[in-house]
């Protein structure tokens, strides 16, 4: 039983409600795929699984233990695997999943397996690097490609699909539409000796943005349905899913030329409250946070982290708040919050959401 008081708050309504803002960007029959891959990007994979899947028609996770844990939990989904191994390949058929077929090794690997059994018209998935360069086939190899599955009844060609280097940057938009462009051709190649068409699919949650003309038959989104979007204008569309919270465990009032914390990175200048947190690195905020480069929200005002992040605590400076010990301590319930976090680490949301460590609860508010 997981009893951290740090909690990591879900909430299903706003999942929801972003789920809805992107298929409205759709043409009716595109069929949407949620992405719930790195634990639901630091959710909880089964549980976004359960608010979405009546209103998705596939999920894709990264790994196929991933794709596992989700039919453990019975999600009955369509389930494509992003990234999956030779070695993964028995159990990805015992639990019914569907592999992304990226390069020969693994393509005849299955195929091999298939043949074995022998499978019936399993659903496969076939990626094209269009320009990413880091997994998929090249156009080149389509002949080889088809000639394989010409020969097989054992697979079936479920969709085939690419992805976008820089959809959020439109910067590079030329980029993007070589790409877009180089896979329609690729579609269209496979289409004319395969026999039958596949699904086909290149857009992730920035593509569907600015990129609509390529929904093709499906789209892939992820970080949208937990809240951003490629501006900070479109992210107030949205709305905030993550929010992580914890209470004050003690209350010091620390003289000046006292410190706080390890290395006393912090040192009172004039009499000063601080609040220790039970929230960490270990929990995935990140030491770049202290020192002042963040804050927590107490009795809604800014909390700065003071002194070095700790492995499970941090404390921050309450002098000027009215708290006590076992008062809430709101470490982020907001785009905004994450993505000032992000900036001040250096990196992106993504990262901020996906680092919030299996120690702290999930809690699902519906
Ligand atoms: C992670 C991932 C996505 C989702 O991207 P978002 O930007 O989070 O929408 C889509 N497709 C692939 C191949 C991915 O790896």
């Amino acid at each position: 039983m997981n009893n951290h008081v740090t909690v990591l708050e879900i909430d299903a309504n706003a999942i929801l409600h972003n789920l809805q803002y992107f298929k409205q960007k759709l043409q009716p029959q595109t069929k949407i795929l949620a992405v719930v891959k790195a634990f639901g990007y630091g959710s909880d994979a089964v549980e976004i699984a359960k608010i979405v899947k009546d209103h998705v028609d596939y999920f894709s996770v990264a790994y196929s233990n991933e794709g596992i844990a989700l039919r453990e939990a019975g999600i009955d989904t369509p389930i494509l695997v992003l990234h999956p191994q030779i070695q993964n390949i028995k159990e990805i058929v015992k639990y019914r999943l569907e592999p992304n077929l990226y390069n020969f090794k693994i393509f005849e690997a299955f195929l091999n397996y298939a043949k074995d059994v022998p499978l019936m018209n399993y659903p496969i998935h076939i990626k094209f690097n269009t320009g990413l360069n880091r997994l998929g086939f090249w156009h080149t190899d389509i002949p080889n490609i088809v000639a394989q599955l010409k020969k097989s009844n054992n697979i079936v060609v479920q969709s085939i699909f690419s992805h976008l280097a820089a959809s959020e940057d439109l910067n590079e938009q030329e980029f993007t539409v070589e790409q877009i462009n180089n896979f329609a051709y690729i579609i269209k190649q496979i289409y004319a000796h395969l026999g039958y068409e596949p699904m086909i699919h290149i857009l992730n949650t920035s593509g569907v943005v600015h990129f609509p003309q390529a929904q093709f038959d499906m789209v892939r989104v992820g970080i949208g349905l937990y809240g951003f979007s490629n501006t900070a204008k479109e992210t107030t569309e949205l709305k905030n899913t993550h929010s992580l919270k914890s209470i004050i465990s003690q209350i010091h009032n620390v003289q000046p030329g006292e410190t706080v914390g390890y290395n006393r990175a912090f040192v009172a200048s004039k009499p000063t409250r601080s609040a220790t947190v039970p929230v960490g690195h270990a929990d995935g905020i990140s030491r770049r946070l202290g020192n002042k480069n963040g804050f927590v929200i107490i009795n809604n005002q800014p909390a700065p982290i003071i002194g070095n992040v700790c492995m499970d605590m941090i404390m921050v400076d309450v002098t000027k708040i009215d708290c006590e010990e076992g008062d809430e301590v709101i470490i982020f319930n907001h785009q905004q919050h994450v993505e000032y976090m992000a900036h001040k680490c250096e990196t992106i949301p993504y990262e901020i959401l996906t680092a919030i460590s299996q120690r702290v609860k999930r809690l699902v508010k519906r």
